[in-house]
């Protein structure tokens, strides 16, 4: 039976020193109870309390981490079907497959792809996570050889081996040292041979099953063989079929607790077309429907960068609004002469204003002021950016401190306010700004402080 947690909070031991991540041992149980992180993540809980916990408080789908240090990726770890009943835990993994049976130049051209195609977005970095390697030609020597040029050539690609011989994955597996990849894939005919290669190594076990009651049978004898970290390929090879899989996995794991499906899945888009745009098109289907890793044939800018966004969405908590920091960020250098605007920390909003003074290559001061994740109009409504909010801020922020000038640009939506925050900050002058950030390059262009 699941513990509540308090009861986990009872066998932890109340250093509340933070090492776990979370700042005390009651946040830490209570997020080990609702299935949110592992009791393993506390360093100081004894092996015996760890199995008590960890059994009975692990998320339905269990967390997987592969590689290490800026290369790991976890997977895994989540526990509802929809993200409006709590969130997506851990965003699928994204990976672009290269062989040992490419030409070098293909080779080359995807490990740079796959370095080369990042982008932020709010803040956020958007790239791929994963090179996939395989073992086509069924030689150690040159198997472990590509594996070396991915280690040094993508130092922050998690990796997945691929290939049907246990030795030669033994071999390449051996030259990632820390960065653990995870191997991939053990059979019903090889299945011994790679649980103890797992094992040896200390790597996650990707699992190639023929369909859903193959993989299920595979699970069981291989937890049966005491490993725990696996990952499962139904051996579905059409939308059709890898999406039914995904979701009957997920629904019989989340809903009925059922362990021989409780792990994360690895697809292959690229296995099942050889057309780039319905490729595309499945890894979309998949990324939506509880695919834990996609492996791609190539990362090509328009075809990724959608299937990043998307990524972004699903997996962004709803629960929690996007926020950046509350304070004063210089754009463009500015100095003592330089306009001084207020927004709200609502990110998107935040880096579409900032943005926009950015390329307007006028230095500038941004003051971001905490309303709670909320949009200017949406926070000003709630009682957050109201005029003695904004003051106490400004008079709090050290700003006076960084300009000679007494000219603040609120935004144009909040015209209303001007009058009233003149009173709340007596020697300022409010100017009204833009209503649309893209307005905001020609309006700091002709900007000049109100008693010059
Ligand atoms: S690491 Fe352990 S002791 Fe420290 S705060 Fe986290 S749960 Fe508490």
């Amino acid at each position: 039976m699941a513990l509540t947690g308090i009861q986990i909070l009872k066998m932890l031991p109340k250093k509340n020193c933070g090492e776990c991540g979370i700042p005390t041992c009651l946040a830490f149980a209570m997020k080990v109870a609702a299935g949110q992180t592992e009791i393993g993540e506390c360093p100081y809980v004894t092996d015996e309390v760890k199995e008590q916990i960890g059994e009975a408080s692990a998320p339905p789908i269990r967390s997987i981490k592969i590689g290490a240090g800026a290369s790991t990726f976890t997977t895994g770890g989540e526990t509802c079907l929809y993200r409006h009943e709590k969130r997506f835990e851990n965003p699928t993994g994204i990976g672009v497959l290269i062989s040992t049976d490419m030409a070098a130049a293909e080779i080359d051209g995807r490990i740079e792809r796959f370095k080369s195609l990042r982008y932020e977005r709010v803040g956020v970095l958007l790239k791929a996570d994963i090179i996939a390697i395989k073992d086509a030609k069924n030689d150690e020597a040159s198997f472990t050889a590509l594996v070396k040029k991915v280690l040094t050539g993508a130092e922050d690609a998690s990796l997945v081996l691929i290939s049907d011989n246990a030795a030669n994955i033994t071999a390449a597996a051996k030259a990632c040292g820390e960065r653990k990849p995870l191997i991939y894939g053990a059979t019903q005919n090889n299945s011994k041979e790679f649980a103890a290669a797992a094992k040896e190594l200390g790597c996650p076990l990707g699992i190639k099953g023929s369909n859903l009651d193959d993989t299920v049978a595979l699970t069981e004898q291989l937890a049966g063989e005491g490993l725990k970290d696996m990952v499962i390929d139904t051996g579905a090879r059409t939308i059709r079929a890898a999406l039914e899989d995904n979701v009957v996995a997920r629904r019989a794991a989340v809903n009925k607790k059922y362990k021989p499906l409780g792990f994360s899945t690895i697809t292959f888009p690229c296995e099942m077309t050889t057309d780039p745009l319905m490729e595309a098109m499945i890894a979309s289907v998949l990324i939506a429907k509880y695919a834990g890793i996609i492996i791609l044939s190539d990362l090509q800018g328009d075809i990724f960068f959608p299937l990043l966004l998307e990524r972004l969405n699903i997996f962004t908590d709803p629960q929690r609004p996007m926020v950046v920091e509350e304070n004063i960020y210089p754009i463009n250098g500015p100095d003592e002469n330089s306009p001084v605007l207020i927004t709200c920390n609502f990110s998107l909003t935040y880096f579409i204003v900032s943005g926009e003074v950015e390329g307007s290559k006028v230095p500038s001061w941004l003051l971001i002021k905490d309303t709670e994740g909320l949009s200017v109009l949406t926070a000003w409504a709630a009682g957050k950016f109201g005029a003695d909010m904004i003051a106490q801020f400004m008079k709090k922020s050290g700003i006076e401190d960084k300009v000679k000038h007494r000219d603040l640009i609120i935004p144009g939506y909040l015209a209303s306010m001007k009058g009233e925050l003149e009173e709340e900050l007596p020697g300022w002058t409010i100017t009204i700004g833009p209503r649309e950030g893209g307005h905001l390059p020609s309006f700091l262009k002709e900007w000049k402080p109100a008693a010059a």
